[in-house]
């Protein structure tokens, strides 16, 4: 029996194809959208990229909206009775998780430009996380000092 021929460009290529399109171009429009949104706020990005949720069922809402004053770019704001987000306004900067009263109310996920991903829902997580990082700013620091010592004497620092 004759053997089936993989042949280029057949229908499961071409669909596969076109849906790579389209979700790069729906893509490149989100990234020109929040380019345009943050502009003018002159906020800048961090990260490449992100996500925000907000559980409406245990925010405190009226008796808090402590995220809502935290936010520097108003992605939050109330609307009917309570807490909205314009997640094309998020920077994912973590002040509203850190401003909030309830734990796992709002939950950030955020993907550096070199892949990794942080997650916070906490108070306590977000601050364990910038501890981390500058612990690892100030050992990268040290370790530059040791691996170039004349560098660092000449700078007089
Ligand atoms: S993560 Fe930052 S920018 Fe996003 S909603 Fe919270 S405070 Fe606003
Ligand atoms: S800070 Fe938290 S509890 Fe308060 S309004 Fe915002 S999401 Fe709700």
């Amino acid at each position: 029996m004759p053997k089936k021929r993989k042949t280029r460009g057949s229908k499961a290529d071409s669909a596969v194809d076109i849906f790579q399109i389209l979700s790069e171009s729906s893509e490149k429009a989100k990234k020109k959208r929040r380019a345009e949104l943050l502009a003018p706020l002159g906020v800048e990005e961090f990260f490449v990229e992100g996500s925000i949720s907000l559980d409406k069922r245990t925010c405190k809402g009226v008796e808090c909206k402590l995220c809502i004053k935290a936010c520097p770019t108003n992605a939050l704001f109330w609307r009917a009775g309570e807490v909205d987000i314009i997640e094309d306004l998020c920077v994912f900067c973590g002040a509203c998780v850190l401003s909030c009263i309830v734990d796992d109310c709002i939950r950030v996920e955020r993907k550096r430009a070199d892949g990794v991903i942080e997650r916070f829902s906490t108070p306590r997580d977000f601050t364990n996380l910038q501890h981390g990082i500058s612990r690892k700013k100030r050992c990268g620091g040290i370790l530059d000092i040791y691996r170039h010592p004349k560098k660092y004497l000449k700078s007089g620092k």
